[in-house]
């Protein structure tokens, strides 16, 4: 039976919840209900005007209906009187099949057709900076290579703290904390999970930083490129396909530890990388951070071409141990839900297809790339891959083109938007209306 969050809000004290949903471009909605509302909530959902939000709909449209999944219910560990949780969309007594949770759920359910379930972890990187957006916020953070500095890390320490020990008590199991390669710049790495837990803790993550950063004065960003000459926020995720307890990824005879079903997956994945790259960097500045020039740092930490290595940064997806593979496409404004909906996509079809992704290569592709050009590119901006998830089959065919074709139609809208007041070359510094819609991601 599910569980009852009447009741649990009486055991634990909560006054309010907050239902919330991620809409297509990843913006975090809610509403605050009272305790004593949850019962009835919890039963028919909290009614909302879909055409409001990042949704294909309009204001014709009959009420949308937010269902919390009590499962994944947090109670702030910043204000225990509150309680999240994340939830799906209905309207007319359907789900919302171009919701992003509903449209992870689709995925993770053709999966278990296979018996199979993805776990997989992610990431995410973001900025200290100061509230206005300006500057980093840490004025002597200033080194050329910052990556790791303890100094600066320990500058963040009340606030670090405050976030892992939310954590260590939601019982996520983070493990360690550290300065990344921009100046400002952090990452705080927990446990993997089942990639639905993953997709919400992502979003519940993204949400207590940038509230934490203000309770401590400070403003967080997950943009992927904030600023011009500092390496960008990238949100790689580790993946690995599992059947009860048996980890399906990994063959310890291969050379990187990786089964046929992992090469098949990340098969799919190059394949469709191009598309994909509409879901994995959906806005305008990600592709400042992609097929970006080097750094002050030396280093983009972020891929141009599409390939695959071992142990190697420089390349689209790295396999660091037996068992997994990193995939570094994904950038801060990528949507939780649509960032592991689109891996299961691409490996399914991966899988399905026998897909073999070739050798995997060695060299140092920041430095090497021109002995590659044969190698297929990312997308070179936001254009591109809308076009490229438009002319899609694949996509297409494991979402519904009814569900992509509303996903392109709002990010045309935007672009459009764009167009009219900016004209984006990612040699110009980043424009105003990056600045405005992309801060807050
Ligand atoms: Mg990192």
């Amino acid at each position: 039976m599910a569980k009852n969050l009447s009741s649990i809000a009486k055991l634990k004290k909560i006054k309010y919840f907050l239902i919330s949903f991620v809409d297509l471009f990843g913006v975090l909605r809610s509403k605050l209900v009272p305790a004593q509302a949850i019962s009835e909530m919890q039963k028919n959902g909290a009614g909302f005007a879909g055409f409001a939000t990042w949704l294909d709909m309009t204001p014709a449209d009959t009420d949308m209906f937010a269902i919390p999944d009590p499962d994944s219910l947090i109670q702030l560990p910043w204000n225990k009187e509150v309680g999240w949780l994340a939830s799906d969309l209905w309207m007319g007594g359907k789900p919302v099949k171009a919701s992003p949770r509903v449209m992870l759920k689709n995925q993770i359910e053709k999966l278990s057709k296979k018996d199979l379930v993805m776990k997989s972890g992610v990431e995410c990187e973001y900025f200290l900076i100061s509230p206005d957006g300006s500057k980093i916020a840490d004025e002597r953070d200033t080194q050329s290579k910052p990556c790791y500095d303890q100094s600066a890390l320990m500058r963040r320490y009340d606030l670090i703290k405050e976030i892992c020990d939310s954590m260590i008590e939601l019982g996520w199991n983070p493990y360690q904390n550290d300065h990344e390669d921009a100046n400002g710049q952090f990452e705080m790495n927990w446990d993997y999970s089942d990639c639905l837990t993953t997709a919400d803790r992502h979003t519940f993550f993204k949400f207590m930083v940038k509230s934490l950063a203000e309770k401590h004065g400070l403003r967080a960003t997950f943009m992927p490129k904030p600023f011009q000459n500092l390496t960008g926020n990238g949100c790689h995720a580790h993946i690995s396909l599992w059947k009860d307890k048996q980890n399906k990824f990994l063959e310890t005879g291969d050379r990187l530890g990786l089964s046929k079903t992992a090469y098949n997956f990340l098969g799919g994945i190059m394949k469709l990388a191009q598309p994909l790259a509409a879901f994995f960097n959906p806005t305008v500045n990600s592709y400042r951070r992609i097929n970006a020039p080097p750094t002050k740092s030396g280093a983009s930490w972020s891929p141009s071409s599409i390939s695959y290595s071992g142990n190697n940064r420089t390349h689209m997806i790295r396999v660091p141990d037996p068992g997994r593979f990193e995939l570094r496409l994904m950038d801060g404004s990528s949507n939780p839900y649509l960032l592991q909906a689109g891996v299961i996509a691409a490996g399914l079809d991966g899988l399905n297809n026998r897909t073999d992704p070739g050798e995997p290569l060695t060299c140092n592709m920041y430095t090497d790339y021109k002995n590659y050009s044969h190698l297929k590119k990312l997308p070179d901006e936001i254009e591109e891959s809308i076009k490229e998830l438009e002319d899609n089959k694949e996509l297409k065919e494991a979402f519904g083109e009814d569900v992509i074709n509303s996903y392109i139609k709002l990010k045309k809208e935007e672009l459009d938007e764009f167009n009219r007041q900016e004209s984006f070359n990612k040699k110009d510094p980043i424009t105003e209306w990056e600045r405005k819609n992309t801060l807050d991601c």
